[in-house]
């Protein structure tokens, strides 16, 4: 049997993210359209070379975005809002249709952008269609046809890669809600027929339609609209054959569906969800190519290649012909391992990024066509580097997994609410923030300087406190009951606390894409996780030592560093979080001892990391949960725990936040209008909440009534005992005049409802 090496899409960056580079300067206004374009191509280009000369036999194209791949989609169906049209009305020109394209993505002066949202379960940001009843669609195939035709130049007939109708669809904003996204696949599947004959006629002999949508629980109604589109896109004449690719999890209920469509090819995941056997219980796609996921497309560690082979065998007897893929795009990973030039040699050896993901799959090919033998050498190498991984000391630390550590409080909340009232003597609706002060020019330039030695230790030091002091001076000042100390010296709040504890690696090269030109170096947790040594208790006490009102210390809890982290393989997510957990609650208690009363472990990514098919969530709850509890059950009575949570609605983890049995959490409300109030009121949560008084997303500066209003919403839904007020999230990304202004105005609010 023939078999290829193929991908679903590669890193759009360049190995020196050249793109972020030349899209800044288009903005900036110091290079023109043409140059951008150029840029562009040659990063194309670059990666065609480089994919060709590794030998990947089946090279995807259109995986490349100057932004977002959901954008592209929006535009090459014509799907854009009137007010960018407005806004950029002239598109003759190259630099018209970037200027109205980057205008969907960034807004302008008067027309807001599309709205951002994670793709699935990573941390990519996609941009959001936006879709109605009267939306009208039109085909503008020019950027798939042109990447393509610019690969057949160079002699490789390419597959291009689209996002599929019924994804796209599900993934918009419904401009009118009752309106069921799906009935526009009238109007948007003939546009993908079109599309499909257009590449066709220019040499497509396959195109890619992704249906990541499909890994997610969808009802019975759904997969009938995804078996009518895809037998109709099969029905089209003239088009090249068509491969259906799904990733991140498995197809459950929407592989037979797919089975029994005419489609020529299915991409799955094997690297998660069930997949393998979902296939054999239906007898496989004997009709069908299957184009393989075996090698993980979103983490960062080599593959064990025997085991993949294995898989790969198994296949063999289920498809028409079986293909080697990374399960998704690579656009989730680093770009090359080799570029991290300050890492030990042996711990390299373990991790595996772009490039050499593309090794791998082009490994296992011919594994599978010649026989393990041929790719003895390789998979030598893989067996050894797999067993150093596996007996290494960083990787499995026994005094860590020895630990036993029980994960309630000495009390229940009523016991422990009244101990905190008599020590901390805090009014009715106490006043506090989230965390962070605007991280200023100023403080990044003396990180910069510290990082580039121009700055000493010390001297860093003394400009954070004076930093802290300045802080400190300000919520005084302004009469907040709860302080902070500011977070001037966290870069980021995974970074930071990565940096400190042992099990975490930095990279220095480690890049993806967040979103648009924003990319991340996510740290890589490779071994088994402590803390060597206090990592917040010298900040969090010179705070406290400036004032008699109490500073809350500011941690981040072990759901959010895993979320925003490469996570470990090799153990259960649950495991890695629990031993982030017992690090956490060692500087929790360490807090507690240097006279710390009010400590928060931020848990941002709790609802975000939620797994996509509802089966999975209980047993995610569960150890995400217990992670948060281990962290902070360590305290006495009187120090009161907090949370923080955002970016997400929560009604479905009111129950698992009720379990966490924090004292206080605070919660991003302002821009649903205070809504989470009456849902924790109904859900029966017990402890004391902050639903936030203040949108931070934007500069503008709430009046003394509008949060007095929202503060009079919150309580006539949830007892006023047990309220907080506060802002919807930190402060870093704000600035000092609307900050002041904005926190006056909310310990105004506050005083005229307490009188
Ligand atoms: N304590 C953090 C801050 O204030 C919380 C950030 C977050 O929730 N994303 O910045
Ligand atoms: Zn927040």
């Amino acid at each position: 049997m023939t078999s290829s090496s193929t991908l679903h899409g590669y890193p759009r960056q360049g190995p020196d993210r050249q793109l972020k580079k030349a899209i800044e300067a288009y903005w900036a206004g110091r290079v023109d359209a043409d140059a951008l374009l150029g840029a562009a191509r040659e990063l194309r280009l670059n990666n065609l070379a480089e994919l060709r000369a590794a030998g990947i036999d089946e090279i995807p194209s259109n995986y490349f975005s100057l932004y977002d791949h959901v954008l592209d989609t929006a535009w090459l169906l014509g799907a854009i809002p009137r007010r960018h049209i407005d806004a950029v009305p002239d598109v003759s020109t190259e630099k018209g249709r970037l200027d109205r394209y980057f205008a969907m993505a960034r807004g302008t002066a008067d027309a807001p952008p599309l709205e951002m949202t994670k793709w699935f379960d990573t941390n990519y940001h996609y941009l959001v269609p936006e879709l109605g009843p009267d939306t009208t669609f039109s085909l503008d195939a020019s950027k798939p046809l042109e990447e393509f035709t610019e690969a057949l130049e160079q002699g490789v007939v390419t597959r291009p890669v689209l996002v599929g109708p019924v994804t796209f669809l599900l993934l918009a904003k419904n401009l009118d809600g009752d309106f069921p996204p799906l009935d526009l696949l009238d109007k948007i599947v003939p546009l993908y027929v079109d599309l499909l004959r257009q590449l066709r006629e220019a040499g497509a002999d396959w195109v890619q339609l992704d249906e990541p949508a499909l890994v997610a629980d969808q009802p019975s109604d759904v997969l009938d609209k995804v078996a009518e589109t895809y037998e109709t896109l099969a029905a089209a004449t003239n088009r090249p054959k068509i491969l259906v690719a799904s990733y991140f999890d498995g197809l459950g209920d929407a592989l037979p569906v797919l089975a029994r469509t005419p489609v020529e090819g299915l991409a799955m995941d094997f690297t998660a969800g069930d997949n393998l056997k979902g296939l054999a219980a239906i007898g496989g796609i004997q009709d069908k190519r299957l184009v393989a996921g075996v090698v993980n497309g979103r983490n960062i560690w080599a593959a064990n290649l025997s085991e993949a082979l294995g898989v790969l065998g198994t296949l063999l007897g289920l498809a028409a012909s079986v293909d080697v893929a990374a399960s998704s795009s690579l656009l989730h990973v680093p770009y090359d391992v080799t570029l991290e030039t300050d890492l030990d040699p042996e711990i390299a050896g373990w991790l595996s990024f772009a490039r050499q993901k593309v090794q791998e799959i082009v490994t296992l090919r011919r594994g599978l066509t010649e026989g393990r033998a041929a790719i003895g050498t390789v998979l030598h190498v893989n067996e050894t580097r797999l067993a150093s991984r596996a007996s290494s000391p960083i990787v499995k630390v026994p005094a860590v997994r020895e630990r036993v550590i029980p994960d309630v409080r000495r009390s229940a909340y009523d016991q422990r609410a009244k101990a905190q009232r008599e020590q901390l003597t805090l009014p009715q609706l106490p006043t506090t923030t989230i965390g962070s002060f605007p991280q200023t020019a100023e403080l990044r330039k003396a990180r910069a300087a510290l990082r580039n030695g121009q700055l000493d230790q010390d001297a860093y030091r003394a400009a954070m406190r004076a930093e802290i002091r300045a802080v400190i001076a300000e919520q005084e000042r302004i009469g907040l009951d709860v302080l902070v100390h500011g977070e001037p010296e966290r870069n980021d709040m995974v970074q930071y606390f990565g940096e400190q504890l042992a099990g975490f690696l930095a990279t220095q090269q480690g890049w993806v894409q967040s979103y648009g030109t924003r990319y991340v170096r996510p740290p890589i947790i490779v071994g088994d996780v402590f803390r060597p040594a206090p990592m917040t208790v010298e900040w969090a006490t010179y705070a406290q030592s400036l004032t008699d009102k109490p500073v809350k210390g500011m941690l981040t809890g072990p759901v959010t560093m895993l979320a925003w982290s490469f996570v470990r393989d090799d153990q259960p997510a649950g495991d890695t979080a629990r031993q982030v957990a017992l690090a956490l609650r060692d500087e929790v208690v360490d807090l507690e001892s240097a006279g710390v009363k009010v400590i928060q472990v931020d848990e941002p990514a709790l609802r975000e990391t939620l797994p996509l098919r509802a089966a999975d969530r209980a047993a995610y709850l569960e150890w995400a949960v217990t992670a948060f509890r281990l962290a902070t059950s360590g305290v006495r009575d009187e120090t009161q725990i907090h949370t923080h949570m955002c970016y997400a609605e929560f009604g479905d983890v009111l129950e698992a936040i009720i379990d966490m049995d924090a004292d206080v959490i605070s919660l991003e409300a302002a821009r649903s209008n205070m809504a989470i109030v009456a849902d924790l009121a109904a859900a029966g949560y017990p402890n004391e909440a902050g639903p936030g008084v203040w949108d931070i997303h934007s500069p503008r500066v709430p009046s003394v009534e509008e949060i007095a209003g929202h503060l009079v919403k919150a309580m006539a839904a949830f007892p006023a005992e047990r309220l907080w007020v506060n802002p919807d999230c930190g402060l870093k990304t704000r600035g000092y005049p609307e900050v002041k202004a904005t926190l006056e105005n909310l310990v105004e609010a506050t005083g005229q409802l307490r009188a």
